[in-house]
């Protein structure tokens, strides 16, 4: 079972181009995300936060 909590991005919390992680508080690039799947503060980067993440890009009106 996956356990996943989405969280609504606002203008404020995107600052340069990534987020504090959720988990960990470390900034994160949104670039970082994408591409390895996790925090600034994770392991491929000497950190211990285990933190998973990913975006979603929402079209909101399709037709
Ligand atoms: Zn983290």
């Amino acid at each position: 079972m996956t356990t996943q909590r989405r969280i609504r991005l606002a203008e404020s919390e995107a600052m340069e181009g990534g987020v504090r992680c959720p988990k960990c508080g470390s900034y994160t690039s949104f670039g970082d995300i994408v591409a390895a799947g996790g925090c600034g503060g994770g392991e491929w980067r000497g950190g211990d936060c285990d933190a998973s993440l990913s975006l979603d890009l929402v079209l909101e009106n399709p037709e």
